[in-house]
């Protein structure tokens, strides 16, 4: 956002309450790789332009790729600024920080659509004696009681965790809720490169049947290793993990879950086919050099004959991990633009309230609107926004 409204020129600041990219400081685990491909870290005016095009960036090599970028851009970027509140002040907004007050005529927010981690109210009833936490409070398995490990949601996070988790001799338990199954490589090259060049990636919020259930799917099952090896509940499961359906209650030791877990893989199973025939059917009429497909494998036989209930107790089960997303939360933004879920409401990144707008949300304008290589666009659009605001502000 800060490089698009300096390419047009307008005054900005940028307040972050830690460090620069202090998200990828401070939320995530130590062993945490992107899981776009480096080629896809393209910022405006910036990109990745390492030996490694291929590879996956850690996240010190991302918050090193941050630092360059605000650099080279000359952001303005104000850190241990944090935003306590944003109020109507005129026509524009008043703006109030731990270190003083701002007044501005248009305000953007970036707080990330990854803030806080969606913990479902089950959690409630995990008793005292078993550990809980959220996944981005997780950092490395020795920070962990010892014994097993029931880790609750498996999509790109809880697949990771769960397989980190199983490989340091601890027994895990991964309860499987809906989730985006997908190779890491397909006929030779990685999957997000054939789903760029189908442009699913860029496809617009008009090229989708229903949005709102388009930006609630799941994260991608996906991991960046410089392997470039896939991880998915087969492979989880060939490594000991339990694989159980999606946990609907907790009631102190005794957690009951849905049997849900045929459906639940066999929809990803389905959903993955269909994205492979895609792949197939542009390979063939674009003539495209490709080597044959692999088999393709279902995960949803795995999950035959899964329990109803686990006893933590009985299990041994002494730590709770939720890996279940997250949710976002704005008590400092004292202006009505909420639903009735508490989220902003918003046309492509564009509020009902004069010259407040929103960037990094989930589909906010296109389907990689919440990725780095997404994001770009978004932020141009809504810079070319706020450069006609001014200019219509000047004229009245
Ligand atoms: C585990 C995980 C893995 C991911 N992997 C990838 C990946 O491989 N590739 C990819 O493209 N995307 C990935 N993402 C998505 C990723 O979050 C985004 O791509 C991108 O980092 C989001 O950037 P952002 O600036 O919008 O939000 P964030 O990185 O969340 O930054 C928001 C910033 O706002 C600050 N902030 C919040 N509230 C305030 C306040 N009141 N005052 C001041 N500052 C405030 C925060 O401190 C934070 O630094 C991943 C996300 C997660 C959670």
């Amino acid at each position: 956002m800060s490089r698009c409204l300096s390419d047009l020129g307008i005054e900005h600041v940028v307040l972050e309450r830690g460090k620069l990219a202090e998200r990828w400081r401070s939320h995530s685990w130590d062993s945490l790789r992107l899981l776009t491909p480096n080629w896809m870290t393209r910022l405006p005016g910036f990109q990745y332009d390492g030996p490694d095009r291929d590879g996956f960036m850690s996240a010190p090599e991302l918050i090193a790729f941050f630092e360059r970028y605000a650099v080279s851009s000359g952001a303005p970027v104000l850190t241990e600024t944090a935003v306590q509140s944003v109020e109507r002040s005129g026509n524009g907004f008043s703006v109030v920080t731990n270190r003083g007050v701002w007044s501005a005529s248009s305000v953007v927010v970036a707080t990330g659509y990854c803030d806080l981690p969606a913990v479902p109210a089950a959690s409630r009833g995990v008793p005292e004696s078993v550990r809980q936490i959220a996944a981005p409070d997780y950092r490395r398995p020795e920070q962990l009681p010892a014994g097993g490990v029931l880790v609750v949601g498996a999509s790109s996070t809880g697949v990771q965790l769960a397989d980190e988790i199983q490989r340091s001799g601890r027994q895990v338990t991964l309860a499987v809720g809906r989730h985006t199954r997908l190779p890491r490589r397909h006929r030779g090259r990685d999957i997000l490169w054939w789903l760029d060049e189908l442009g699913v990636l860029s496809q617009g919020v008009e090229g989708v049947h229903d949005i709102e259930r388009s930006r609630h799917q799941p994260s991608l099952q996906l991991v960046g290793r410089p392997d470039h090896s896939s991880l998915d509940l087969a492979v989880l499961h060939d490594r000991g993990v339990r694989l159980v359906g999606r946990v609907r209650d907790i009631n102190g030791y005794r957690v009951t879950l849905t049997d849900d877990l045929v459906a639940t893989t066999a929809a990803a199973d389905f959903k993955m086919a269909e994205v492979l025939m895609r792949i197939d059917q542009f390979i063939a009429t674009t003539g495209v050099d490709a080597p044959s497909p692999e088999p393709f494998n279902p995960t949803w036989p795995l999950a035959a004959d899964p329990p109803d209930h686990l006893d933590l107790k009985d299990e041994r089960i002494e730590t709770v991990i939720w890996a279940t997303g997250y949710r976002r939360a704005y008590p400092w933004l004292r202006v009505p633009v909420f639903d009735a879920h508490g989220e902003i409401t918003h046309n492509g990144g564009i509020t009902p309230e004069a010259g407040l707008y929103v960037l990094g949300l989930n589909f906010q304008r296109r389907r990689n609107s919440s990725f780095i290589d997404g994001v770009g666009h978004d932020a141009w659009v809504i810079a070319q926004e706020i450069a006609r605001s001014m200019v219509r502000a000047r004229v009245a």
